[in-house]
């Protein structure tokens, strides 16, 4: 293990079945301890912060993990208006944000005009602007980027195409990595990333994914344990070993990706207390707080038990905050770009 770890800190490559071996190997704390290493020399000390706005919690898709799925009639189903989604991204600018992330469910409402009004619109405030809005068309993505967004987040959720069609029959595979393209050639900054712990999911199909990301190669990737939401055809599945599997991931797309931006994702505080803050020893350097108001928070349920959705906007900035400091980092000033910390060093 000590031998895989120098090479991939050294040279930042591994094999698929060194890949494999690291996510097997029991003694987990070597391959942090890696990631941390060269999470500090490649993207330093700050902490990217992002604010998330979760405008839109209507789906027309139907994903076998996701509270959103359309089949979930027990969703209570809210949107914000334009108007709405534009004031909280000005709000978030003043609580100190330099980006925010738009993310809905594929909510057909939201039309090409209607975004890119909502982008434009949002542009005015200095704000790097990140879009998670699902599967779209070549066209609409152009129109998106014209109108000033920079960055646009879509999982490939896994590279094993069979179990990706099967846990949403409708969707294809391929048209997520058309999407993913699609999205590179047109200059955006691209995340992509994978849920963890998904039933048929394999350790082999796990490193795939990190190969995946760094051929393609993404500029961002968030792992997310996958937590099973009791509204969804998945609610009997379980949670164990999600948690250490994901920072494992989390290290290991360091190690491969060295200055990346890797989020300390949400759901990684739902499996853990201190979630987040593991994450961000392992390889992270992005937390997204919420900037959502109000009962809308609650509303947004991917899965089950979300933290925060009880604080507000303002409360999630000075608490995140306070925890980055605790553990010696701080909050970095800038956007944030892919390889700002290298050019600037
Ligand atoms: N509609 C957008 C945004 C999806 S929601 C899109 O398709 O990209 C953001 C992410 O939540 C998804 O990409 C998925 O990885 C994650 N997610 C969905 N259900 C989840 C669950 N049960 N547990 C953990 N994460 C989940």
């Amino acid at each position: 293990m000590k031998d895989l770890l120098e090479k991939a800190t050294r040279a930042h490559t591994l094999t698929r079945t060194e890949i494999v071996s690291l996510l097997a190997c029991s003694e987990s704390q070597l391959l942090f301890q890696a990631a941390d290493f060269v999470r500090k020399n490649y993207v330093g000390d700050g902490v990217y912060l992002r604010g998330l706005i979760e405008f839109s919690n209507y789906c027309k898709n139907d994903c076998f993990y996701c509270g959103l799925r359309r089949s979930n009639t027990q969703a209570q189903r809210y949107r914000l208006t334009p108007q709405q989604i534009i004031a909280t991204a000005q709000q978030a600018a003043q609580y100190g944000y330099k980006t925010v992330v738009l993310q809905s469910g594929e909510d057909p409402q939201f039309d090409t005009d209607k975004m890119c009004h909502i982008i434009r619109e949002i542009k005015k405030y200095d704000l790097a602007l990140t879009l998670s809005i699902g599967e779209k068309t070549r066209e609409e993505y152009a129109a998106y980027k014209q109108a000033g967004a920079d960055r646009y987040l879509l999982r490939i959720e896994t590279t094993d195409k069979a179990l990706y069609e099967k846990l949403d029959p409708a969707m294809s595979w391929d048209n997520r990595v058309r999407c993913l393209n699609d999205l590179k050639e047109l200059g955006y900054e691209v995340g992509s990333g994978s849920l963890v712990g998904l039933p048929g999911q394999t350790l082999e199909s796990l490193a795939d994914d990190l190969l995946f990301f760094k051929k393609l190669p993404v500029d961002m990737a968030g792992i997310g344990p996958f937590i099973p939401h009791p509204h969804t055809p998945l609610a009997n599945e379980k949670t164990a070993g999600h948690f250490e599997l994901s920072l494992k991931m989390m290290s290991l797309m360091r190690l491969l990706l060295p200055d990346i931006n890797i989020p300390a994702t949400t759901a990684m505080e739902t499996l853990h207390p201190q979630g987040r803050l593991l994450a961000l020893q392992c390889g992270a350097n992005v937390v997204m707080p919420n900037v959502t108001q109000g009962e809308f928070r609650k509303k947004y349920e991917l899965y089950p038990g979300k933290i925060c959705t009880g604080e507000s906007p303002e409360q999630c900035r000075g608490c995140i905050q306070a925890k980055i400091e605790s553990i010696g980092r701080f909050v970095a000033p800038g956007k944030g770009f892919h390889g700002d910390f290298l050019k600037n060093k």
